[in-house]
């Protein structure tokens, strides 16, 4: 079944684990996501490996003859770990320089489970919404409750007053790719973004 075009999300960035984890539930929700995002002609911004799922995401993504930008550290690119089959492989020098040119190329953030990697893509992207430097919509798939514990410690720092409620609500989570997806389809954007923001502070 192929799904309408979506709006103005022509592309999206998304941070995931370069392991699989112990749940099948994650490969399981990559692959949807992927498949999804094909299906919609979104295209996938990604960090550019073969491993874990996000080469899962890629593969799925590709399976359905979407289409995929891989951003990857030359120092990442070892033939065992680097996607084979993403054309649009961009090779940068550094991991700073890689999430730059990822928020660069996308309309808005999708978080999946992953380890810490994935914990800093996610925390850096929401804290340059928090100072303005974009305004694209940054949204969590809470697969099986696995990012419920740093929701916790997202609201305990709410509580103890070192974050503000409001810049709780740059991050949106579900558990549905739908609801995911509508949500950053949706989004308005209410200011331009800055990329020369983005370079003058990475
Ligand atoms: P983690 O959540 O710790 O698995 O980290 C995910 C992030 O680790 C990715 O977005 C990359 O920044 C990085 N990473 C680790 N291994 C690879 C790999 N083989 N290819 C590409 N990126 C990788």
């Amino acid at each position: 079944m192929t799904l309408p075009a979506s709006g103005s999300l022509k592309s999206v960035c998304v941070f995931c684990g370069s392991r699989s984890g112990n749940d099948p539930a994650f490969t399981r929700a990559a692959i949807e996501l992927g498949r999804t995002l094909a299906e919609r002609k979104i295209r996938l911004v990604f960090g550019g490996g073969q491993i874990g799922i996000m080469g899962s995401l890629a593969d799925a993504v590709l399976a359905h003859h979407g289409e995929v930008t891989g951003v990857i550290p030359e120092a990442l690119t070892a033939r065992e770990i680097v996607h084979q089959n993403v054309a649009d492989m961009r090779v940068v020098d550094s991991m700073h320089t890689r999430k730059a040119l990822m928020a660069k190329l996308s309309d808005g953030f999708i978080a999946l489970p992953g380890g810490l990697g994935t914990f800093e893509e996610l925390c850096e992207v929401l804290t340059w919404r928090q100072l303005r430097i974009h305004h694209k919509p940054v949204a969590l798939l809470n697969v099986n409750g696995y990012y419920s514990p740093l929701l916790n410690m997202l609201r305990t720092a709410c509580e103890n007053g070192f974050m503000g409620p409001e810049n709780l609500g740059f991050l949106h989570v579900t558990d549905s790719i739908p609801a995911l997806l509508g949500y950053l389809e949706t989004y308005g954007h209410s200011e331009p973004e800055s990329d020369a923001k983005v370079q003058a502070l990475t």
